[in-house]
């Protein structure tokens, strides 16, 4: 009688473990690096699921999305091609803050990206359960024992063995979904929550916590009076998100967005109801984001402000749903619809679908390396919400480097690290892996101290050449990077050799747009008069006739760069010394408690995150200056012993 196999055994290069954003980015990574890639999701109707907000990008996050275009991500190409409104948030403040949101037809992206993915060569998708880790004690050679990681085992018993692990698990892990006194153990829009990985994790030694975030209800289209609301149309000139796109690429029809307000009413049902909150009444146990706060906890919170924008934005063509964004709740069914109805607009409205609170597990990401790499488990990387971020685009971006770098170790290659002076990336990821957070962590301008320099526009001066290095970016869109790049620096250089004379023309012009003359035979360069508030580079057209015709990218980079010249200048400083820190490695064996002059809460942070050099040892909370200096007295004298 022959013996029936009861599990099967599978060998690939890389497994990913989720279909979020994170997964998605992390798995075309890995394949396009040459990775044969297992991705598995508990349902594919999760495939790049948006289970929140219609939009990609915003303050901080389109940079994030910028970024990982340069680097040859998925995400900004994916929203060109599915966008329905898109709008530059901030274009009334400096360059530096400006960015990009585009409103998603959520079936559309997730079409979209599944189609890339399965479509993309060494990748395979798989839906079921990651519910085990393998991981197992290796030799490293010189008598101590290192884990390193094997595969994954799913509820089924089928083995997945890769020596490349990424986990991207987001809002899955033992997920429960509450409004009111209902409780779900589903994970977003009911489907199946991951019940089984969260013990193997623990068994792992891996620090688990609870965090949680909430959704607000979705309303009928046609019971809403769109004529008592502001309608908030897209911009006229539209941006790519991604450097591989012109604007002429991603033109089309746009969709209106609203405008409406809660009212003293509203804030009174809220009120009434507050002890029915599951916030309130102590159900919710998981931390929440500050920054993104329930309807609930913003009228508790501050009680002198007699109303709140709440934005109406479409689902996709596809549906009548829409989302009410601002007023994320999960206070019960009765109450959230009784709110509702007191708004402007919103008398009939009828609710498709409930707002909820989301709980679920994730892990403190202190214990990874700035690659992502568990810094106990080699080969086991983690990306996106596990890690306690919130957001899509925080979620991608790290999908992103996780992949990368899973990729290059394989290969045997030079990780990818981006620091705080090269983008938001940078940013995101030192603050993860060194700041250990209370709280689900969303980007923010104001986390990052070189701005100036981090803008979205020039996102591919500052990574398209670790990208095409990396191997993500292709030959084809690297040359028309090098060209585009080309364009820029001779065109800085033309507006400084280029003079306006100092005669009638000039100064009519400049008196015409309330710019001061020049002095009698002082020309001046177009450098210099871009510096002029009142003055751009655009602007200057008209006095400039040898003017070459540039692509709209171009024109704009050149106008930032010469006008907050000195500002960037001072910042390239900044950066100069900080990389001076960011040098100063620190060796991975360093026993932090067998240094005598540091405080014993420098000693323990220290002896936990492990950083990797002194600059992001002197950011990890709990190490003051003074340890830093012990720190680097110990360094020099360990190297003269
Ligand atoms: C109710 C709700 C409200 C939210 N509100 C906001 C908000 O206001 N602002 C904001 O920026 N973000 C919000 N988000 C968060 C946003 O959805 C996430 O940040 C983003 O989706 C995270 O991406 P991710 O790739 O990490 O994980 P997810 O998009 O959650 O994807 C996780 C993937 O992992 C898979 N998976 C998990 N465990 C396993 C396993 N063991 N085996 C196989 N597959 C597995 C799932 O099937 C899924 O494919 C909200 C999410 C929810 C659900």
């Amino acid at each position: 009688m022959t013996e029936t196999k009861k599990h099967r055994t599978e060998y690939c290069d890389a497994v990913v473990v989720g279909a979020g954003h994170a997964g998605c980015e992390a798995a075309l990574a890995c394949a396009r690096l040459g990775l044969r890639t297992v991705l598995f999701t508990v349902s594919v109707d999760s495939i790049a699921l948006m289970p929140c907000n219609p939009n990609i990008g915003g303050t901080s996050k389109g940079h994030l999305v910028c970024e990982l275009d340069a680097l040859g991500g998925e995400m900004g190409r994916n929203i060109d091609k599915t966008f329905l409104q898109s709008k530059m948030l901030n274009s009334s403040k400096g360059p530096a803050v400006w960015s990009l949101r585009a409103q998603a037809d959520k079936q559309a992206y997730t079409r979209e990206m599944r189609k890339t993915l399965e479509n993309q060569e060494n990748l395979l998708i798989r839906q079921a359960e990651a519910a085990e880790l393998l991981a197992e004690a290796e030799d490293d050679g010189s008598g101590k024992t290192t884990r390193v990681i094997r595969g994954v085992r799913t509820t089924s018993g089928a083995e997945y063995l890769a020596p490349r692990v990424i986990l991207c698990t987001g809002v899955y892990l033992n997920a429960r979904c509450i409004y009111g006194e209902v409780e779900e153990f589903t994970g977003p829009n009911g489907l199946r929550a991951a019940t089984h990985l969260t013990q193997s994790l623990v068994d792992l030694g891996i620090p688990v916590r609870r965090f949680k975030t909430g959704t607000p209800a979705r309303v009928d289209k046609r019971s809403i009076d769109f004529s008592r609301l502001e309608p908030q149309p897209g911009d006229e000139i539209l941006r790519p998100f991604s450097f591989s796109n012109e604007p002429e690429d991603i033109a089309r029809q746009q969709e209106l967005c609203w405008l409406t307000y809660t009212n003293e009413e509203t804030h009174a049902v809220i009120r009434e109801n507050i002890g029915r909150s599951p916030l309130f009444s102590g159900t919710i146990k998981g931390t929440g984001p500050r920054y993104c706060p329930s309807i609930e906890d913003k009228v508790m919170k501050f009680p002198d402000k007699d109303r709140h924008q709440i934005f109406i934005e479409p689902e996709g063509l596809y549906t009548n749903e829409m989302y009410l964004s601002g007023m994320s709740s999960s206070l019960p069914e009765d109450v959230q619809e009784a709110m509702i109805r007191t708004m402007k607009g919103f008398e009939h409205a009828h609710i498709v679908r409930n707002a909820y609170a989301i709980e679920y597990d994730c892990i403190d990401a202190t214990v990874l390396r700035p690659t992502l790499e568990f810094m106990d488990i080699r080969g086991l990387y983690a990306a996106g919400q596990i890690n306690g971020s919130s957001g899509y685009e925080e979620a991608a971006v790290q999908g992103l480097v996780a992949g990368i770098n899973a990729a290059l170790s394989f290969k045997g290659q030079e990780p990818l690290v981006i620091d705080r002076s090269e983008g938001y990336i940078g940013v995101l990821i030192d603050d993860l892996v060194t700041k250990e957070s209370r709280e689900p962590y969303r980007m923010m301008t104001s986390r990052a101290e070189y701005r100036l320099l981090l803008r979205q526009d020039n996102a591919d001066l500052r990574l398209t050449e670790k990208g095409h290095r990396a191997g993500l970016v292709s030959d084809t869109d690297y040359e028309k990077f090098l060209r585009r790049k080309e364009l820029l620096q001779a065109e800085i250089l033309r507006c400084r050799n280029t003079y306006a004379g100092a005669n009638e023309r000039t100064n009519e012009f400049l008196k015409a747009h309330g710019s001061t003359p020049l002095p009698e035979s002082r020309g001046q360069s177009l450098a210099e008069l871009i510096k002029r508030p009142e003055l751009s580079y655009e602007v200057l057209k008209e006095l400039d006739p040898e003017r070459p015709e540039l692509p709209a990218r171009v024109r704009e980079e050149v106008n930032t760069e010469l006008k907050y010249e000195g500002y960037i200048r001072r910042q390239k400083e900044q950066v100069e010394r900080f990389k001076k820190l960011e040098t100063r490695r620190i060796p991975e064996d360093v026993d932090y408690t067998s240094i005598s002059g540091l405080r014993l809460e420098a000693r323990q942070k220290l002896q936990s995150i492990r950083p990797e050099n002194i600059g992001q040892a002197g950011r990890i909370s709990g190490v003051s200056p003074a340890d830093v200096s012990v720190l680097l007295i110990w360094l020099e004298q360990r190297k003269t012993t």
